[in-house]
């Protein structure tokens, strides 16, 4: 914008932590190039730093204002829509607009250091002169050889191909390049995560009543976004939501428009990935595919499919939900109850409200789907700030299993310990065994044995660095250590105890190493395998177990919550569920929906095929209501139940949380703190929001900090967000003392 001496400005946030935007003055050179969403590098103090540019604006206050040094990459990256979400997020969640950019933007786009991979391209040649290529046959048979080959392209191959192909060397090339009688060009070529894979193209199924009443509902959002509620999705597991997704995405592309899913990063397996790319498969870069794995190439390279316009379907983790898409049609939420889409960092977003809040900036239609919806998403369903649509059926009226639920408490009278497989269990994985079909045995922990006890003092072998004891693993990688699974601390087995001296240790708890090993020795016959973040430290090893487990190699497969989503095996028709106490007893308000959903979602693992499936739970609480509501399919008592607690308690969704963490390595300094602030916040804070005392985390050490929690809650969470930064920002701490604010919090310990 031309200010009447013609020079331009513009107010950027620099990637430096300083809570504040600044205006800097443009070269005449640059003018033209730069706008909102432009990269720069600008100088800032004493050095240079890159910077977003966020306004252009006519005039600037500031005296004697810099100018900025260069513009970064070519096109803005960032759009209007995109800054409106980054500035909610920093509001929202009380966090610096530097950080939020951050996760906005990918640090290999951020920085620009990365670009295009670079391949040298042999262009065809026409009409090669029939002498010269005589007088080559004799001189020099090889560059005549390679030049024939070269007459016969119809389009530039790369060099190292034709070379393959040929047989022939780079000398020969260079010889023919110099003699003017080939052409090379170095041309950008696309680092495909999915490259090599083959993806066999899909049709649209056949909708059953429920999902075409669904698919009609999004369609009609999609011809009014504007005036569009956000849609809650709720199907039992297998009633076809994924193919509902993938309709509902061709008919915003119809319109001219792109999609974004955003699926939790634990079911972005392979299957997923296959199922959207070969709906999709004709336009070979339509679908781009975004998760943490990617290496930085691939991920430059995806974003720019994304940014050019070139992919139209985004598919990827909570991150994706920043995805580049322009003429943003539909956004997708798959298992919107997952807190994987809670981010545990700066900015401590969830991305499933993000995709809602973006929705409504881009006026586009958003779908959340799950098969046990959050409290959250249900409740504004009931209110009406949702749309419900509900599937009741499964594809093909095929059966919910049969869930049965074991009372541990009595198997262990009468074993006279604790039970890892019950008697009942253990028949039925035996009579699976003889029929032929597969089994899952779930457990949310990781480990051989959860701790090592001394019988006579009653120690446990604790790390050093966190408040809780070592597991135990025999797995070889970590070789008969203890070791700490919140910092990775690792010890060796002592042979007597520590405290006491006593030859007295006893191994107690047990994890998915011991089921593997108790399964193993109970059918000696059948193939365990184990899937856990320890047995699948390779990429590869995933892929592989899936692929044996599909094609019926293995008989039972253990793990952790790593196999509980999103699988489709149509021969399991067992599932067992070893302790389904594990996250009741967590000190978490949320503990019972966890509870819940995580049998809900594990017993949708059994009978996905022609045969019925079949649910063991074992547990020492067999009347807790997540358990028989979850025994019952019953989601509509669950809910209500669940929500009548959360409301006499003054728990979400009825008041918002905001969870402060104070933490050093230096106790008294931590509390201390912690008690300061407490006191800064009594006096800012009105009676309308309730705030707790500083008091030690249930996780009072983590990783060689002190930790201590406030807990505030209230309605009006961005009038409460704007008083807590505030606060802070007034508030000096001592260096070694960090505070995160977590605004509608996930993680209590
Ligand atoms: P969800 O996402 O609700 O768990 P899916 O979309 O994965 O359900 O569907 C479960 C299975 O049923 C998949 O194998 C899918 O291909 C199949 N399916 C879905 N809809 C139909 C339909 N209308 N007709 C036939 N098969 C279908
Ligand atoms: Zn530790």
């Amino acid at each position: 914008m031309n200010h009447e001496d013609g020079t331009r400005y513009v107010r950027v946030i620099v990637d430096r932590a300083i809570h504040r935007e600044l205006d800097y003055s443009v070269p005449e050179n640059l003018a033209d190039r730069v706008g909102v969403g432009s990269r720069v590098r600008v100088p800032f103090r004493d050095k240079s730093a890159l910077a977003t540019v966020v306004a252009v604006p006519e005039q600037s206050e500031v005296k004697g204002i810099r100018s900025i040094e260069a513009i970064v990459g070519d096109a803005p990256i960032l759009s209007e829509q995109l800054l409106e979400l980054a500035r909610w997020i920093g509001t929202y969640y009380c966090c610096p607009i530097e950080a939020v950019m951050r996760s906005v933007l990918p640090q290999v786009i951020r920085r620009a250091e990365v670009g295009w991979k670079k391949q040298l391209f042999v262009q065809p040649a026409s009409n090669v002169d029939q002498g010269e290529m005589e007088k080559l046959r004799r001189r020099a048979p090889r560059q005549a050889e390679l030049l024939e080959a070269i007459a016969k392209l119809e389009k530039p191959v790369r060099a190292a191909e034709l070379l393959r192909q040929t047989s022939l060397d780079n000398q020969t090339l260079r010889a023919l390049v110099k003699r003017g009688l080939a052409e090379l060009r170095e041309e950008a070529v696309v680092r495909d995560p999915h490259g090599d894979e083959q993806f066999i193209a899909t049709s649209n199924l056949v909708l059953n009543e429920e999902q075409t009443h669904a698919l009609n509902e999004i369609e009609q959002a999609l011809q009014a976004p504007e005036n569009a509620r956000p849609i809650l999705l709720h199907g039992v597991t297998g009633s076809g939501k994924t193919e509902i997704y993938l309709q509902a995405i061709c008919a915003a592309l119809d319109r001219g428009r792109t999609a974004i899913v955003l699926v939790p990063e634990i079911s972005l397996t392979p299957q997923t990935v296959e199922r959207f790319k070969g709906r999709f498969a004709e336009a070979q870069d339509a679908v781009a595919v975004l998760h943490s794995h990617l290496s930085e190439g691939e991920r430059h390279d995806e974003w720019h499919k994304i940014h050019s316009g070139r992919a139209r379907i985004v598919i990827g983790a909570r991150s994706a939900v920043f995805a580049p898409l322009k003429n943003l049609g539909l956004i997708v939420v798959d298992e919107e109850h997952e807190t994987t889409y809670k981010q545990e960092e700066a900015p401590r977003y969830h991305a499933r409200d993000l995709a809602v809040v973006r929705a409504k900036i881009e006026k586009c239609v958003v779908v959340l789907g799950s098969a046990t919806p959050s409290l959250e998403s249900y409740h504004n369903a009931t209110i009406g700030k949702y749309r419900l649509i509900t599937l009741t059926q499964r594809v093909d009226q095929k059966q919910m299993p049969l869930m049965r639920v074991v009372d541990l408490r009595q198997e262990q009278r009468r074993e006279k310990k604790a039970t890892i497989v019950s008697e009942r269990l253990s028949q039925a994985i035996a009579d699976r065994l003889e029929k032929r079909e597969q089994t899952i045995l779930f457990l949310n922990r990781r480990g051989f044995s959860t701790s090592l006890l001394c019988s006579n003092c009653g120690e446990a072998r604790n790390c050093p660095n966190c408040s809780v004891a070592l597991t135990f693993h025999r797995h070889p990688a970590v070789a008969g250590r203890l070791s700490c699974h919140l910092c990775g601390h690792s010890a060796a087995v002592p042979n007597k105890c520590p405290a006491c001296g006593q030859d007295a240790l006893i191994y107690h708890g047990f994890g998915t190493e011991k089921v593997e090993s108790t399964v193993a020795q109970i059918f000696p016959k059948a193939v365990v395998r184990r899937m856990d973040a320890d047995s699948m430290t390779r990429k590869e090893a995933y892929r592989e177990t899936l692929r044996n487990f599909r094609t019926g190699k293995i008989d039972i497969l253990v793990g952790t919550q790593m196999i509980a989503k999103g699988l489709h095996f149509p021969n399991v028709t067992l599932v067992g569920i070893i302790n389904a106490d594990l996250a009741l007893h967590l000190p978490d308000f949320r503990a019972g929906e966890r509870t819940f959903q995580l049998l809900t979602q594990v017993a949708g693992r059994a009978g996905r095929g022609e045969t019925a499936g079949e649910v063991f739970v074992q547990t020492y609480t067999p009347f807790s209501p997540s358990i028989q509501f979850a025994r019952h399919h019953d989601f509509a008592g669950y809910f209500q139940q669940e929500l009548e607690f959360r409301e006499r308690c003054d728990f979400p969704p009825f008041k918002h949380a905001i969870l402060m963490t104070v933490r050093s390595a230096h106790e008294g300094r931590a509390k201390l703190s912690a008690e300061t602030l407490k006191r800064r916040l009594s006096e800012a804070l009105p009676k309308e929001f309730t705030l707790g005392d500083a008091t030690p985390a249930p996780l009072e050490k983590l990783q060689g900090q002190f930790r201590f929690h406030i807990l505030i809650r209230g309605e009006a969470i961005m009038r409460l967000s704007r008083l807590v930064r505030e606060t802070l920002d007034k508030l000096p701490f001592p260096e070694d003392v960090t505070v995160a604010v977590d605004v509608d919090p996930y993680q209590l310990l």
